[in-house]
Parts: C-alpha cells; sequence; structure tokens
C-alpha cells in the first residue's frame, strides 16, 4: 500500500479547484474534486457506500464496527461542503486565491475556512481511524454537498436518501460556530461555539407606484418620498428585542469569564432577560442581531434616467427573523409599520430552524471533544445568522449542530466570502485531530436517548 496523503497536500489541490455552483456552472472542478478524494482516501471509500447525491455531492457511509454494542444505534451524520464563492478582486488577495499555496505555515485559499479545510479534516480523520485498523463504535454517515452557497437542492436531495432508508441521526454536525478568539469584548478566552439554531431569511420587496412624467414638474408625495418615508419608519421601529433560549444559554455559560462590570447583568439575565437584550441592541449592529429580528435595505430602483419620474419605485428588503418569531409574523410587521401607501411582497421565506438540545449528551460530546482538543476554549450554543445546509436536517434530526473545528482570529473570520481567507497548518491538523477524537468516543452516550 502506499503511504497515506497528507491531508495539507490534499486541501491545497483542493483549493485550485474553482467550485462555484449555481446555474450553469462548470461539471469539471466538482468532479477532478471527487477523483482527489478517492484517490487521497481510499479506505473511507472502500468502507461502505458512496452514494453520487445531485448535482455533484456525495454521501459515504462508514459502517460501525460490527463488535461495537452501539453497531445497530443511529448513525452520525458529518457534513461539509465542496462549493466556494467566487474569488471576488484578485488584486485584493495577499496570496492567489486558487493558488493552493503554504506560506509561513499558513494555508490560503478560497474555501480554506468555507468549507474544503472542513471537507478535507473530516475525511482525513475517518481514514486515520480505518488506516489504524479500526472502525466507528456506531455508523457515519459523511455528507458532503455541492451547492450549499447558491442554496441549491443538494442536501434536500441527501436528506431525501437518508429518509427513504429510514435513517434518523443520533446528530447532524456540519459547518457553523469555530473555535474564535475575540468573539465577544472583554472575554479573552477563545469560545468553541457550536450553532444550535438559525435565525430565518425573509426578503421582501417595498413597491409604491405613481404618475411618473417630467421631471420638469415634481409632484409631491411621489413613489420616491412614499419609500423613503417607509424606509425610515423601519429604522425608526425596529423589531422588539428578546432572547431565545439558546441566547440566554450562551450568555448564562460566558458570564463567569466576563469582565466584572458586565458580569451581574449576565449572570442575572434569566431573571431580567429584557436588561440584557437593551444591551445587546445598544452595544452595536452585531450583538443587536443576537437580540431581534433585524432589517436590512439592499436593493433600490426607480426612474431609469435622471430626468424622468419614475412611475415605479421599488426597495428590497433583507430580514433575518429571530429564532421564536415566525416569517409571516415579521411580514405583518413589516406591513404594518410602512402603512398603506407602500406594498410590501414577500419574495422568499425561509423560517427559523428548530433549536438543536444543549443539555444532552449529543452536545456534551461535542463540549467534551472541544475541551480535549482546545483546552484554552469554553463550549458555548449560539444562534447563527446565516443559513446552512444543515437546516435541510431539521426535518430528519433533532439534534442539528453547526460547528468547524478551527482556530480563527476575527480578521479570520471577516475573510469568509471576502478576501484573503487563510487557516494555519497546525490549526488545520488539530481540526483533524479534533474529528478523530470525536470519532474515537462514538460509543456508549446514551444510545437511545431523547428519541
Ligand atoms: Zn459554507
Amino acid at each position: 500500500m502506499s503511504e497515506p496523503a497528507d491531508p495539507v497536500h490534499v486541501l491545497q489541490r483542493l483549493l485550485r479547484l474553482p467550485t462555484v455552483a449555481g446555474d450553469g456552472a462548470d461539471p469539471a472542478p466538482f468532479v477532478e474534486l471527487a477523483d482527489v478524494l478517492r484517490e487521497a482516501f481510499p479506505l473511507t471509500h472502500a468502507a461502505g457506500e458512496v452514494i453520487d447525491v445531485p448535482p455533484h455531492g456525495v454521501l459515504i457511509r462508514v459502517p460501525a464496527d460490527s463488535d461495537s454494542p452501539d453497531a445497530g444505534a443511529d448513525p452520525v451524520v458529518l457534513m461539509a461542503h465542496m462549493d466556494v464563492v467566487p474569488v471576488g478582486d484578485e488584486s485584493r488577495w495577499t496570496h492567489p486565491p486558487l493558488g493552493g499555496h503554504v506560506v509561513d505555515g499558513v494555508i490560503w485559499g478560497r474555501g480554506t475556512l468555507d468549507d474544503k479545510g472542513q471537507l478535507v479534516a473530516v475525511i482525513a480523520a475517518v481514514e486515520s481511524l480505518l488506516a489504524d485498523g479500526r472502525s466507528p463504535a456506531r455508523d457515519v454517515w459523511l455528507s458532503f454537498g455541492s451547492d450549499e452557497e447558491v442554496m441549491g437542492t443538494g442536501a434536500l436531495a441527501a436528506v431525501e436518501v437518508l429518509q427513504e432508508r429510514g435513517i434518523h441521526p443520533w446528530f447532524v454536525l456540519d459547518e457553523g460556530g469555530a473555535v474564535a478568539a475575540d468573539a465577544f469584548p472583554g472575554i479573552t478566552r477563545p469560545l468553541g461555539v457550536v450553532g444550535v439554531s438559525e435565525k430565518g431569511v425573509l426578503s421582501l420587496r417595498l413597491t409604491a407606484a405613481g404618475r411618473g412624467g417630467h421631471a420638469s414638474r415634481p409632484a409631491k408625495g411621489g413613489p420616491a418620498a412614499r419609500i423613503a418615508a417607509a424606509i425610515t419608519r423601519l429604522e425608526r421601529h425596529p423589531f422588539p428585542a428578546h432572547l431565545s433560549p439558546a441566547t440566554l444559554e450562551m450568555f448564562r455559560r460566558l458570564a463567569p469569564h466576563l469582565p466584572r462590570p458586565l458580569r451581574p447583568v449576565v449572570e442575572r439575565a434569566d431573571r431580567a432577560p429584557s436588561l440584557l437584550a437593551r444591551l445587546l441592541v445598544a452595544a452595536g449592529p452585531e450583538p443587536a442581531a443576537l437580540a431581534r429580528t433585524t432589517v436590512a435595505v439592499t436593493t433600490l430602483t426607480g426612474s431609469p434616467a435622471i430626468n424622468v419620474s419614475p412611475t415605479s419605485v421599488e426597495a428590497g428588503l433583507n430580514l433575518r427573523v429571530a429564532v421564536g418569531e415566525t416569517t409571516t409574523a415579521a411580514t405583518e410587521r413589516v406591513r404594518h409599520v410602512v402603512g398603506r401607501h407602500v406594498e410590501v411582497h414577500v419574495d422568499d421565506a425561509h423560517e427559523p430552524s428548530p433549536t438543536s438540545p444543549i443539555e444532552d449528551p449529543a452536545f456534551a460530546l461535542l463540549e467534551q471533544t472541544v475541551a480535549a482538543v482546545f483546552p484554552e476554549a469554553v463550549a458555548v450554543p449560539y444562534v447563527m445568522y446565516a443559513a446552512t445546509d444543515s437546516r435541510h436536517f431539521t426535518a430528519i434530526c433533532e439534534r442539528v449542530y453547526r460547528f468547524a473545528p478551527f482556530r480563527m482570529s476575527s480578521e479570520q473570520r471577516e475573510a469568509i466570502h471576502s478576501y484573503d481567507e487563510r487557516l494555519g497548518v497546525s490549526d488545520f491538523r488539530d481540526g483533524i485531530r479534533w474529528y478523530r477524537t470525536l470519532l474515537d468516543s462514538l460509543g456508549g452516550q446514551g444510545t437511545q436517548a431523547g428519541r
């Protein structure tokens, strides 16, 4: 047998493939990515089943050790995605985004963090387990999607395959959180943030119509003025602040690590959640997003010519709907706030996802694995603002968690979907060690608990 592939080299090869998803996407980089994985991780591919999932994704079943008492127990699904967002303005990158270069112990390129690093880490960990002549204590399914960034249907197709087989996963783990440095003002220790839910996403369109005509004879209260007034009213009447149980639990766990002036407020958050919610709103846009449904005005369109008054003006709104609220109620509230001179259309609506349990053996296992590999980190649950493929898995599993076991600075987190995306080589190797530690501990945790 040949030498096992170095996961760093495998990741470098994947980073050179422009796997951008979407209508009319070139399939060649995806086909090559699958070839690289097959060549680099032969044991994993030979262990069980490899099922193609459209458009270019894959499900790989790694069967349990038949001697394990948990061999027939609910399996674990470990997810990642192959596709990336486009590299954007290449001139802003310090190192070429599709170069796959390692410079001074750092791997550079589009997809290092989102999400090829995670993909290679999880499959490399499985390969190392099998190379040691071992198998997991229960079945493990690897689910690698190929259209996450375009909110495609690949993850739905993967869920369908598992559903047809009557599979009810014990838990699902996908991208989302990280071992985040400087995640919270005043807390010096990194946080192992594990996503337990996702805010909903709601796209609305405000329109106002009018007669239009020549710009030399403007009338008062035209469509542009009505849209402007509606936007101003939305800013003046933000959604009320309140904290979901998951966010409260996050703060309960953070409290002992907070600096003195903040600690008492957070420690009492269970009894006075509205005070903490108001503090978060006052603390800036990022903490505010933890505490309420947010509204962003995105697209604005009006007259096509500078000397023509518009007959119709439109404003696009992108809302992130807080856990515990619904997209219908949020739409009604927007209608109420903007008033009857503006029409509100719903373009797209995704409800917030259900919240996965925190006081639970599966969450505890993730927490213990974080403590084993990243002893400096404090593990906390959180509600994600962004959407991941894993939300589709809530249809077949109550325990859907979102975490990538990589140390990330705040600059690294900002580089996701932006420029200079990069991952430290030793941080990448620790991520593989995290998955291996997880795979080594899949037996004996209250197998059927909470079904
Ligand atoms: Zn991603």
